[in-house]
């Protein structure tokens, strides 16, 4: 089944160590985890995704303001520019060990940090990347 993504949900998904908003938002995303690495395609789509859907029932659900909005444009365009294409609503995407590779290092060296300004995780996101993603829980599908 198709996971449907947000742009800047494609750098989060590189650190993602099962921490997040609340215990339902967690158990969210470790069933898209899960099915991630076990080979699930990706779908960019614009707004509020499979991540968020968890958080979308709260009054002002953060998922839903400009400034996420522009962490999405921000993160389209240093994910474009690294893989030379567009990321815009509509792109289906795979996970495979090379494209993991290349995204956790363009991560780690910063090319792809822009749209994690202001973001509240982006220490531990920094940390897990140093760490070279040991504790991640997305893994390359066998
Ligand atoms: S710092 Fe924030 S936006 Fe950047 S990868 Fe981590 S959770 Fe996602």
């Amino acid at each position: 089944m198709t996971i449907r993504l947000r742009p800047h949900h494609l750098l989060c998904l590189l650190t993602y160590a099962g921490k997040g908003y609340s215990a339902p938002f967690v158990a969210n995303y470790d069933r898209i985890a899960a099915r991630m690495s076990q080979g699930d395609d990706i779908l960019i789509v614009e707004g509020p995704d499979d991540i968020c859907a968890p958080l979308l029932g709260e009054a002002d659900p953060h998922c839903r303001r400009t400034s996420v909005r522009e962490r999405d444009d921000k993160a389209a365009h240093d994910v474009g520019k690294l893989l030379h294409c567009s990321i815009e609503a509509g792109l289906q995407l795979s996970i495979d060990e090379a494209w993991l590779h290349q995204m956790r290092g363009a991560f780690a060296d910063g090319r792809t940090r822009q749209a994690c300004a202001g973001c509240e995780w982006s220490d531990l996101c920094s940390t897990i990347s140093a760490e070279g993603y040991s504790q991640v829980r997305i893994r390359p599908p066998a």
